[in-house]
């Protein structure tokens, strides 16, 4: 396959920092996401002040599979290392990258409105959206299209399929698990030539989604019988809307009073803008979700559904919960405690008993989160914005609520192409992640190649 040249800009070494480019001529390329290098990948990366550190002489356009930051975080300095091409995405992901850009800007590179706007205002107008499913012509070359595909990952996320000459590459984005709420899983694509998956979860199965939901509301009515808050931390862009969806449920399915009760407080204005765009999408939702819909349900928008938006509110409900005993559910980012409004939660409600903390995604090293899971079953305390907390409140974790399909599910995305790629790269996932995917794809497609690619394109 050496006729198609791809490098990778990042994703290599670790699951952040999603950026590859993929050749359609001698000297004309697209890229495949941009995103930002997070947590231990960003210090190892030493990227500077530009954060891109590869040349954009060749290309032409930006493909996003989905706008998670580890997929667009670095598009701003993209546009400032004078790239102007096309930013081309689903619909849904044209509509919902600017929210995430700003926010991402605003929290972690300037307060400055002026040139918030104007960095948005640019991206707004690069922006082109295309439909799922249909095949898109973005040069006059027509040697080379793309498609967007269901990933089943997020609100408007796909897989990509590209024609290149007589080629066709498949850049996998994230793929959704299959039995995550909400969105239906992805579909393998016919025919692949090369493919470029994602790895995240290459060494685990997740637990069963019927566990996770019994597990879910086991510790909901634990927490609720001391009449205490239960604080979730979870990122506003997809958790926070499938644990609103899980809760719904077991809203309508049970019939104690403690239930129909609960206050269901979302206290971020990001998730609350992305509920809102999740609701309106509701045509990119699964099987299962408009069925509920159409039998009057309000998956998204119930009425035990409480937003919290301007700061001030956030305050008073922050004094109110510790104070109060009125049983409710508060879902807040960011999702590993690192900042964002769940930090106040924490500050007033950790030295509580009352208080319960429940965990449903991952948590990495260094981040409070980490901290609180590891040490707040022993009694322990955790450092919130240099304050030192005293852990009371009980600390559960459920774990398999993830946005990402498993080993199983990505084996048998390629088991079902029906005609089979010669090569795969494997991005977007940890060492151990990678080299256990490969071994499972192996026994699957024995005649692909299995690359395990590094920065810039070589493969070992
Ligand atoms: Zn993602
Ligand atoms: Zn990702």
């Amino acid at each position: 396959m050496s006729d198609v040249k791809i490098l990778h800009h990042g994703a290599t070494t670790g699951v952040t920092g999603s950026c590859h480019e993929l050749f359609y001529s001698d000297n004309s390329s697209v890229l495949i996401d941009c995103g930002m290098f997070q947590g231990a990948e960003s210090a190892d990366r030493e990227l500077g002040e530009s954060q891109i550190d590869f040349p954009l002489d060749a290309v032409q356009a930006l493909f996003v599979t989905h706008c998670h930051i580890d997929h667009v975080g670095r598009i701003p300095w993209l546009l400032a290392a004078g790239f102007d091409g096309p930013i081309i995405a689903t619909e849904a992901t044209a509509k919902l990258l600017p929210l995430v850009l700003e926010d991402a800007l605003k929290v972690g590179v300037t307060r400055n409105k002026r040139i918030i706007s104007k960095v948005i205002a640019r991206i707004k107008q690069l922006i082109v959206p295309v439909p799922y499913n249909t095949w898109y012509q973005p040069f006059s070359d027509n040697r080379f299209k793309a498609k967007f595909r269901v990933a089943g990952h997020i609100l408007g996320s796909a897989y990509i399929e590209f024609q290149v000459n007589k080629r066709r590459v498949t850049f996998s984005g994230d793929l959704g698990a299959p039995y995550a709420p909400l969105l239906p899983a992805p579909k393998s694509p016919y025919s692949c030539d090369i493919l470029v998956l994602e790895s995240t979860y290459g060494d685990r199965e997740h637990a069963k989604r019927r566990e996770r939901k019994a597990q879910l509301r086991a510790v909901i009515e634990h927490a609720l019988k001391d009449k205490g808050t239960v604080l979730i931390p979870a990122f506003s862009i997809g958790r926070t809307q499938e644990l609103l969806y899980e809760i719904e449920h077991l809203i309508y399915r049970s019939q104690s009073r403690v239930w129909k009760d609960l206050d269901v407080i979302v206290d971020s204005p990001l998730a609350a803008e992305f509920t809102r765009h999740y609701r309106e999408m509701s045509k990119l939702w699964d099987k299962e979700a408009l069925r509920r819909k159409r039998s009057g349900r309000h998956p998204l928008a119930f009425d035990n559904l409480i937003t919290i938006n301007d700061h001030a509110s956030h305050q008073k409900l922050v004094s109110h919960l510790k104070i109060s005993a009125r049983p409710s559910i508060v879902i807040a980012a960011s999702g590993m405690c690192a900042g964002g409004r769940i930090q106040n939660y924490l500050k007033a409600l950790l030295p509580d008993h009352r208080t319960d903390v429940l965990f449903v995604g991952y948590q990495a090293q260094g981040t409070p989160g980490h901290d609180i899971q590891k040490y707040g079953p022993r009694g322990g305390y955790v450092y919130l914005d240099g304050e030192r907390v005293d852990i009371r409140a009980a600390v559960h974790t459920i774990s398999g609520y993830s946005a990402h399909a498993d080993r199983s599910d990505l084996v048998n995305f390629v088991r079902r192409i029906y005609r089979k790629p010669a090569e795969i790269r494997l991005v977007h996932g940890d060492k151990e992640a990678k080299q256990a995917l490969r071994r499972g794809l192996q026994a699957v497609v024995p005649e692909t190649k299995i690359l395990i690619p590094t920065d810039q394109g070589s493969s070992n």
